[in-house]
């Protein structure tokens, strides 16, 4: 009989109505496993129990709660080999990426473990005379975590390491892509000194369990990362019962290359930027504005730097760029390359699917040349292994066509030129700014967010995170007169 992997609801592992199938990206024939998909009646079972548990768990001495996180923090760090090896068999990205994630979950948690201790209130005089005023936080109550299935490690820990930090629930809701990354965290959380029912792991596909939580009067948080379209109806959703969201979506980042700049640092960070993660990154540089002096041989080196990139099985040494995660994802992937070309863009390489000895979703890292702007392939996420190069005659020009953008996730500079470097910091309407470094790749102490279309409600991550998953209590007091 199959094995499957139940979902962990109100302190139990519970199997659902259905199931569905995890395979390899890079290899079909590996069956990753089979994983049980959450009723409506297992949902409503995970909210009450979550309710219960949050005021037992807010009650918790403060220790006693830190202990926890950083239990589950140095667990992650400390199988990060395993559990890495276990993220990219299912999401396709090379091994040594999957490790780092997971590595970097561990961060977050041990990060959130320590803040646990720095929660410290604020007090006042009030306007009356003998009245004191004193600020706190609360927990919010019961979170919902939706999470995607590009880094279903990192993203989830991100927001389920603060919430229970911040002494709340958790309901969390993964990609149905990526269950056995969610599977194997939630084995380490389950293990701890938690109150039955603090958190839930509930499967199932976001049209149906996610709909049914976002919609729920009993969820009191929201906390999104996906696509602008979900993101909007989850919006919606939340609005009708006053909800409060934290939401991170899609992006369409650019990497400006100036004259000045070093060619081979700028050619690595373009490479990496947009080819890391096959392209499926919220921070990718998707468009690669780069200005007329050094633009013909830059182009020359990023083409045959994609060109020599070794696509594969992610779990196989070395391999640069695995598999796209899914066959509609690599249909979409192959449908942008046909719109770059209809626009009349350049595809100087790539862009087309690989045939390889295990049968998987590849596809070679694909460059396009002499866009505009104005094109869909340079105003749309495509979350492809797809880059666009688009000339630029002066700094000037490079920050209007970074700033030309429904989005404003990350940009970045690449420029020896101080003067340069600091106006772009400045004026880059992004949440996320980067000089001489990737688009890609931030830390976990400080906030991460955007603007625009990518980002909705407040920043995840430092202490950031606590505007969203606390609430403000003012209370009065009465001094009184000693006797
Ligand atoms: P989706 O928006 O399709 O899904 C994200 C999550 O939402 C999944 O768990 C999904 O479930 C769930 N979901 C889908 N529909 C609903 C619904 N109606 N109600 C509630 N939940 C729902 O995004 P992808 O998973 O395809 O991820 C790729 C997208 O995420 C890209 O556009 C990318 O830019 C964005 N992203 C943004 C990041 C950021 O920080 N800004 C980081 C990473 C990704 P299921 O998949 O199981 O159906």
């Amino acid at each position: 009989m199959t094995d499957i992997r139940k979902n962990y609801i109100a302190g139990g592992w519970i199997t659902g109505t259905a199931e569905v199938e995890n395979r390899n990206p890079s290899d079909l024939s590996d069956l990753v496993g089979t994983f049980a998909q959450a009723s409506a009646d297992q949902l409503d079972q995970a909210l009450d129990a979550a309710a219960r548990a949050q005021t037992e768990w807010a009650g918790y001495a403060l220790e006693r709660k830190q202990a926890v996180l950083m239990a589950i923090g140095n667990e992650m760090k400390a199988r990060a080999e395993e559990l890495g090896t276990l993220l990219s068999r299912e999401e396709g990205k090379p091994l040594a990426e999957g490790k780092g994630e997971v590595f970097r979950a561990g961060q977050f948690f041990t990060y959130y473990a320590h803040e646990i201790l720095r929660q410290i209130g604020e007090n006042a005089d009030s306007v009356r005379a003998g009245v004191e005023i004193d600020v706190r936080r609360e927990p919010v109550g019961t979170v919902a975590v939706i999470s995607p299935w590009n880094f279903p490690t990192a993203t989830a820990s991100w927001k389920i390491a603060p919430a229970l930090a911040y002494g709340n629930a958790v309901l969390w809701k993964p990609a149905n892509m990526t269950p056995a990354s969610a599977h194997a965290l939630t084995e380490i959380i389950a293990k701890q000194d938690i109150p039955e029912g603090l958190f839930n792991l509930v499967m199932g596909s976001g049209r149906d369990v996610g709909q049914r939580l976002v919609e729920s009067p009993k969820v009191d948080a929201i906390s999104f990362t996906g696509s602008v379209p979900v993101g909007r109806g989850i919006a919606q959703a939340a609005i009708g019962n006053f909800t409060r969201v934290q939401m991170e979506m899609g992006s369409k980042n650019a990497l400006a290359v100036m004259d000045d700049a070093d060619l081979d640092l700028a050619v690595s960070l373009a490479l990496g930027g947009a080819f890391g993660g096959t392209g499926q990154k919220c921070t990718a540089s998707s468009r690669i504005v780069v200005q007329e002096g050094i633009h013909d041989a830059f182009v020359k080196k990023l083409v045959q730097g994609a060109k020599d990139m070794k696509v594969g099985h992610a779990l196989e040494a070395g391999t640069q760029m695995g598999p796209v995660v899914s066959e509609d994802q690599l249909r979409e992937n192959l449908s942008w390359v046909d719109t770059g070309k209809s626009e009349g863009a350049e595809l100087a390489c790539g862009g087309t699917r690989l045939e390889m000895p295990h049968e998987g979703y590849y596809m070679s890292p694909g460059v396009f040349l002499n866009t505009t702007n104005d094109m869909k392939i340079n105003r749309e996420e495509m979350f492809a292994p797809l880059t666009s190069v688009i000339k630029v005659g002066s700094y000037d020009e490079a920050l209007a066509t970074v700033n030309d953008t429904n989005f404003g996730l990350t940009s970045g500079i690449v420029t020896t030129s101080l003067a340069r470097a600091t106006h772009f910091r400045r004026n880059a309407r992004t949440g996320v700014v980067t000089v001489n470094l990737p688009t890609a790749g931030t830390d976990y102490h400080v906030p991460f967010g955007g603007r625009g279309d990518s980002s909705y409600g407040p920043r995840e991550q430092g202490i950031h995170a606590r505007e969203f998953y606390t609430v403000v209590k003012t209370a009065y007091i009465a001094a009184g007169t000693p006797a």
